[in-house]
């Protein structure tokens, strides 16, 4: 087992330790297969909801928050009955701006993973007015169902009254749609990641595609989606994509060998001195910009 989830496991009823304990390997990919969930719910007697709620710490287990060190957990549920772990981060010596809510790393984790639309999310905080916002960028808008420790069902409507959204602006395709913008993957195994993120990415007030793609030293690549919102300000850079598989998948934000970042040279929107800015702060000295075609 990962050693940040030892606390959390030791503090979950034993028949949930003894359904999890043969899936939180070292190396847990942070979500669950529907097969895997209805097997949990047959073994500890809990239905969906309660499950979820029991898995929170795990999630917030996964926060990194040096600054904070307030741990939110967030769990995304998912069409396909996938269930997705996510978690805050914070990254010493960026700026403010640059952090990851859970939602966003849960929401963003299942649209990597190449989920098509979400059911539920689940937060072991009531979702700020940021990631209220976030999340109705989603395809599922204001009907996804939000649920909170003691606190009735409700939905993202309910949270977010008289929303303003991409519907607003006459968007057509939302967040978790399944896009290909048509560009050419050529290039390593790190560059082919990097352009493949940008060819899915949820750009439409901008234009300005983007992806980027970490190496880690053993091989493993992560690779991340720009996607922005009507509102511009809750949209998420694609670093912080990557970096949120990255931490779930539990590598180490301050262990990059290489880093790529696909974007055209004359785009709207540039993200190369953000990323680099914080990928220094990360220790990543140098970052490589592919060029879209
Ligand atoms: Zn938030």
């Amino acid at each position: 087992m990962q050693p940040r989830f030892q606390a959390a496991f030791a503090a979950l009823p034993s028949p949930l330790q003894a359904a999890l304990q043969p899936l939180l390997t070292d190396t847990f990919p942070a979500f669950f297969t529907p097969e895997q969930m209805a097997a949990i719910r047959t073994e500890t007697g809990l239905d969906n909801r309660e499950l979820t709620f029991a898995l929170l710490p795990l999630a917030a287990a996964c926060a990194v928050a040096p600054l904070s060190r307030f741990n939110v957990g967030a769990l995304a549920l998912g069409r396909s009955g996938h269930l997705y772990f996510g978690a805050n981060m914070e990254f010493s010596g960026a700026t403010m701006q640059q952090t990851v809510h859970a939602e966003q790393s849960a929401v963003t984790h299942a649209w990597l993973r190449g989920e098509k639309g979400l059911e539920a999310i689940t937060v072991n905080y009531t979702p700020c007015g940021h990631c209220r916002q976030f999340m109705n960028e989603l395809n599922s808008g204001t009907a996804l169902r939000i649920h909170l420790p003691g606190r009735e069902p409700a939905t993202l409507g309910d949270y977010l009254p008289d929303a303003f959204g991409p519907r607003d602006l006459a968007i057509e395709t939302l967040l978790l749609d399944e896009v290909d913008h048509g560009l050419t993957i050529t290039g390593d195994a790190l560059v082919r990641a990097a352009l493949e993120a940008a060819n899915r990415s949820h750009a439409p007030y901008s234009q300005a595609l983007s992806g980027v793609a970490l190496q880690m030293a053993d091989g493993a690549i992560f690779a991340g989606s720009y996607a922005e919102n009507a509102a511009f300000n809750p949209s998420l850079p694609p670093l912080q994509a990557a970096l949120i598989l990255l931490n779930l998948a539990g590598y180490d934000v301050l262990q990059i060998q290489r880093a790529v970042l696909a974007e055209a040279p004359d785009a709207r929107l540039i993200q190369r001195q953000a990323t680099a800015a914080t990928l220094q702060a990360l220790g990543c000295a140098t970052l490589q910009t592919v060029p879209l075609r």
